[in-house]
């Protein structure tokens, strides 16, 4: 058991996961910039959202660590160079959509904020950088995968809902549409090779009929959680549901505002609707 990464077993075919709620800020990570800048990174509170679904018998995968300090729905080989003096002995992302949010400062360890502001005020070691993925990045991903395995060895099948949420506008040096105004919700599944795209229309069309603004796969398709786990042909769904904070939050002061116990009620309806779904009779 991790001491950066929480988790809760399941008893049924559904497993969430929260990569980027956690604000255990660690000493060694050793930034230059103001906290409350790091802190804007942050799927803030996203882990309270769903906090009721482990007691549905939903299983529950949590990091703790900040997404600033490593973030853990990139690949180990999306390594931004610039951040060493030293050459990177691992192997570095050459795929081009990757490449282009390494290059934005947004790869496993960020180089900049959204807003643009440098992280560090130093080179950082090699030996660190393999540190954070040896303490963050593997726990994490062995906890998820070790989730989504036993929810498919009961069940025949498996769900997994990627939670984040998105600031109501993009920033300037966050995505490929900087200043976009953001949906209330924007489901992924990587143009539907990640789950089934029945299973995310289903999801789409559940928080619309609550009256939510849905966009699917655009501007987020879902990124290395959904991508590594997803399995259709298998029976292995991965869908990447993002959240705009405005719904339930002060994206300055990050107080819950009063939206978060309505939204948590209808977070809380999508949740009991994919219990009740098995996708293997909706293709
Ligand atoms: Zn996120």
């Amino acid at each position: 058991m991790s001491l950066q990464v929480a988790t809760l077993a399941g008893t049924t075919p559904l497993v969430l996961d929260s990569p980027h709620s956690g604000v255990a800020y660690p000493d060694d990570f050793r930034h230059a910039c103001d906290p409350a800048a790091l802190r804007q990174a942050e799927d803030t509170h996203v882990e309270k959202l769903y906090d009721f679904a482990p007691a549905l018998g939903v299983a529950w995968v949590e990091a703790l660590f900040p997404r600033s300090y490593l973030d853990v729905n990139r690949n180990v080989t999306e390594i931004d160079v610039a951040l060493f003096e030293e050459p990177w002995p691992g192997p570095v992302e050459t795929e081009a959509k990757a490449l282009s949010k390494v290059r934005l400062g947004k790869g496993l360890v960020w180089r900049i904020t959204d807003e643009g502001l440098p992280i560090y005020d130093r080179p950082l070691s090699v030996r660190e950088v393999q540190a954070r993925i040896e303490r963050c990045w593997q726990p994490y991903h062995d906890a998820v995968r070790a989730a989504i395995d036993a929810a498919h060895a009961r069940h025949g099948y498996s769900i997994h809902l990627n939670c984040h949420s998105m600031p109501a506008v993009a920033g300037d040096y966050s995505t490929d549409f900087p200043g976009l105004v953001h949906a209330d919700f924007v489901v992924g599944d990587r143009d539907g090779t990640s789950a089934l795209p029945a299973l995310s229309r289903m999801i789409c069309d559940h928080l619309r009929a609550l009256g939510y603004s849905v966009e699917y796969n655009h501007p987020y398709k879902g990124v290395e959680l959904v991508r590594r786990y997803g399995d259709p042909a298998h029976h292995r769904h991965s869908i990447q549901l993002e959240i705009n904070r405005r719904l339930y939050m002060d994206e300055d002061t990050l107080a819950l505002n009063s939206g978060y116990g309505p939204l948590k009620q209808n977070l809380r309806s999508l949740v009991e609707l994919l219990l009740n779904i098995d996708p293997r009779r909706k293709s």
